[in-house]
């Protein structure tokens, strides 16, 4: 797997839009850098009575279009350069589908199947604390991420809370459906994977239900989309997980599968498969669309040259490497971006947070018909944006759409001295 530094990529990115784009070099400038990174070390005492510290962040990449937004990761990778990078693609995930959130990331380094719940907790409510002037229902609202989930969630807003003797359940969203989370959180990314996937074939005059598709990564995101998208009628011909990849030609029963590697632990071993074969297979076969839904960095150029797939939509986060991006555009494989495709995730934590300030709940069909709505406006804003603006593809369209939003809200805020 190729090594790419995720906050050059981002910043490729943004340059790669600016070209198309009337944006002064000095704002480019400005929106390429955090306005601010809060590194904290936290003192935790552990089981056994010693004390152990963590290193731990929150950067707030721009917030000229609402309250900061983007989740808090638990992982040994996690590091400064790489909280601000994440913090600086939530600002264009957010402007890309209009949700009214700036761009916001945070994370502690460390590996939490290391640690025991109790001593978790303690981890989670000290960063809480620590954190705590940041956040806040008008100014910054975490979310989950890598390794962390409910349980985290309802622990951060549980500090919160108590210490600023309050309820204010819109502080974090991502929270248990009893701790204010919304209904249809769980299922968003699949669902905005499966509506972006319906959308590009409907603009390329193909139809979905007659597609063949390969997922890889057959995790939340990954087997939603399957579900969702097989129930559109397409067939689902081959699956992976970190344990290897199942194919066959029929097309798969996508909720067996799932059944399946809820009581296995993986999709290997599939007895409905004709296949097994390695996950580079999976991403190199001829279908008519490919769902990465793993891990960034998934393709890089040289298995882009083998990619043979007609349509890439997106559902894992950063999955191109940049090269393997400019492979595909070469080849005229329309590639989905993932901060439109997986912008289901963030747009119904939006909704959650709406839901929390209105202290009313929504029902799972509302909150569904919302998120239609939402990612078919942003799919004809990026296809709008692709046919006026003459860039080179999809992405390139759709960060055109989200810079211009966030300069011009940047630029109609006036200057700060
Ligand atoms: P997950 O942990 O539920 O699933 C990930 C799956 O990928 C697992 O089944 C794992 O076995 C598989 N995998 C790991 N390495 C693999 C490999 N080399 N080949 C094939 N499969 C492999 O995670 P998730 O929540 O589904 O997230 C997947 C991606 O979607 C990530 O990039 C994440 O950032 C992105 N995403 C998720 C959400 C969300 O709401 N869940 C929102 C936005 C973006």
């Amino acid at each position: 797997m190729a090594e790419t530094n995720p906050f050059e990529s981002l910043q490729e990115q943004l340059d790669d839009a600016s070209e198309h784009l009337d944006v002064r070099d000095d704002v480019l400038e400005r929106l390429k850098q955090p306005e601010r990174v809060l590194e904290m070390t936290l003192s935790v005492e552990m089981d056994d009575g010693s004390v152990e510290t963590f290193n731990a962040y929150r950067s707030q990449f721009n917030g000229d279009r609402g309250p900061y937004k983007g989740g808090i990761r638990y992982h040994p990778g996690v590091d400064r350069a790489e909280v601000k990078a994440l913090s600086g693609w939530m600002v264009y995930k957010t402007a890309v589908v209009d949700i009214p959130y700036g761009g916001g990331k945070g994370g502690i380094e460390l590996d939490p199947s290391d640690y025991s719940e109790s001593e978790l907790e303690r981890i989670t409510r000290s960063f809480a604390a620590e954190i705590r002037p940041l956040i806040g229902e008008d100014k910054d609202v975490p979310a989950p991420d890598v390794n962390t989930g409910q349980r985290e969630m309802n622990w951060i807003k549980d500090t919160y809370e108590t210490l600023e003797n309050t309820t204010a359940p819109g502080v974090i969203t991502g929270k248990a459906l009893e701790n204010g989370g919304s209904k249809g959180r769980v299922e968003a990314t699949g669902r905005s994977t499966m509506f972006a996937a319906r959308e590009v074939f409907d603009y390329l005059g193909k139809d979905l239900a007659d597609a063949t598709v390969a997922v890889q990564g057959y995790g939340n995101a990954g087997s939603v989309a399957a579900n969702l998208i097989e129930d559109l009628g397409a067939d689902v011909v081959a699956v992976s997980d970190s344990s290897g990849a199942i194919y066959d030609p029929e097309g798969f029963d996508t909720r067996h599968v799932k059944d399946f590697k809820r009581d296995t632990g993986s999709v290997a071993g599939y007895d409905g498969a004709a296949e097994e074969f390695g996950n580079d297979d999976l991403l190199t076969l001829d279908v008519d669309l490919l769902v990465p839904a793993a891990l960034e960095n998934a393709i890089d150029a040289d298995l882009a040259e083998d990619v043979q797939a007609d349509v890439v939509v997106e559902a894992a986060n950063g999955p191109l490497t940049p090269d393997a991006d400019d492979v595909l555009t070469e080849k005229n494989v329309h590639v989905v971006p993932d901060i439109l495709a997986n912008a289901g995730g963030v747009t119904v934590s939006y909704f959650e947070w709406v839901q929390n300030r209105q202290r009313f709940q929504w029902t799972e069909q509302r909150v569904n018909e919302e998120l239609e709505a939402v990612i078919t406006d942003a799919f004809d804003a990026m296809i709008d944006a692709y046919e006026d603006s003459d860039v080179p593809n999809l992405r390139t369209a759709a960060y055109v759409v989200a810079v211009r939003r966030v300069v011009d809200a940047y630029e109609g805020s006036g200057t700060w001295p």
